[in-house]
Formats: C-alpha cells, structure tokens, sequence
C-alpha cells in the first residue's frame, strides 16, 4: 500500500497555498496528497524570551493529529518563527517516530529579508524544505549533493541551490528503505 502525506495548515498559513506544495510534493514521491484542517496557531509553543516557537511541540501536535495512522505521514506548514535550543532559528524540524514534521516559511519569504514578494521562489523553498523534513522521517540523513533536497541548508542561499527533488542515491535509498 502507497503511503499518504497529510498536509495541516497551521494558524495563517492559506489552503491554497498547501495544495500548491501538496502538489509537487505529490509528483516527487509518487504519493497522495490530503490537506487536513487547520489548526490554531501554536501558542502552546511560543517562548517569550525569544520571540519565537518551539518545533518539537509544534512536531508533537502534528504526530498527534495524524494520531499514528498507518502509510500516513504529517506535515505541519506554519508561518511563525521556529527554534530549537542551541540553534537561533530553524527552517523546520522532522520527528522519525512520530512520523511528523512541521515547516517554517517565516524566513523563507523574500519580505522577511526586505525584497519584494515572490510567490515563484517562495514556493521552491517551501517545496526544498518540506522535502527535506520528509526525507528524514522517511530513513534519509544529509546528503553532500548541493542540489539534492537533503544538502544541510544553513543559509537561505543553500535552499536556494536545491533542486525541487532528491538526488538519485537519495531516492534509491527511500525506495529500498521507507516503509511509505
Ligand atoms: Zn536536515
Ligand atoms: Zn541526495
């Protein structure tokens, strides 16, 4: 059985939006797509002292809303600032076991680094980053090929290098490997 990635909106992030990532995502994998309600937005995660939300929470919330349903995978698309603790920000977070992830585009949005909006580059990003969370709940680490979706982006510019796909080792692996 082919599995299912479920797509969860969270606070302001449009439907359309998701379908549209959805989308691609969907012809990368060879999987079907389903956008599942909103949820709130994820007030429970918010760290004061920072100014910004905590993704393992956020990741947990996403794993609960999927609530372990067989071949399905979770993905959480959100528009707040994320962290983890050491880090000063993350692009997103992925969770193995609970077969969730979560995706920021706070800094993916060309506004947030005061260019003019750009739906076409937001939405590569958005596809880059979401494939990259994908790929390690799937059974992928890093990848050294720059333009393979699981390169490490540390920098707004390596996301920007990704190709909208897996490299063909990365693919072989999750073929041979992923119970998805
Ligand atoms: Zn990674
Ligand atoms: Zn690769």
């Amino acid at each position: 059985m082919k599995g299912v990635v479920a797509i969860i909106p969270i606070g302001s992030v449009q439907k359309a939006f998701c379908r549209e990532v959805g989308q691609i995502v969907s012809d990368v994998l060879d999987r079907e797509v389903e956008i599942l309600p909103e949820m709130a937005q994820p007030q429970y995660a918010f760290n004061p002292e920072r100014g910004q939300y905590h993704s393992t929470s956020i990741v947990r919330r996403v794993g609960q809303a999927i609530n372990r349903r067989k071949h399905c995978l979770g993905v959480g698309i959100t528009e707040v600032d994320l962290f983890m603790p050491d880090l000063n920000f993350v692009f997103g977070e992925a969770d193995r076991h609970e077969r969730a992830l979560v995706i920021s585009l706070a800094r993916l949005m060309p506004t947030y680094y005061g260019n003019a909006p750009d739906h076409a580059r937001m939405m590569r990003r958005a596809v880059a980053e979401t494939l990259h969370e994908i790929g390690h709940v799937l059974c992928l680490t890093h990848c050294q090929n720059e333009s393979c979706a699981m390169f490490f982006s540390n920098t707004l510019s390596d996301t920007d290098r990704k190709r909208s796909s897996y490299c063909d080792p990365c693919r072989e692996r999750i073929r041979k490997e992923a119970d998805f």
